[in-house]
């Protein structure tokens, strides 16, 4: 079984947010694809980032 790192981060992937590693990063993805103007958070700061897309 191999295990995937998360596209985003590089963290080890876990099956709940395959292929990423946290919800944050899934929601990086996603904001990605829908070609808004998302961002990289730098840390723990995900709250505020969401909190941007939803404007
Ligand atoms: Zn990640």
């Amino acid at each position: 079984m191999t295990t995937l790192n998360c596209p985003i981060c590089g963290k080890p992937a876990i099956p709940v947010y395959h292929p990423f590693c946290s919800r944050r990063c899934q929601l990086i993805d996603l904001g990605h694809w829908l070609g808004g103007n998302y961002k990289i958070p730098d840390t723990e700061s995900d709250r505020d980032w969401f909190k941007e897309t939803e404007d």
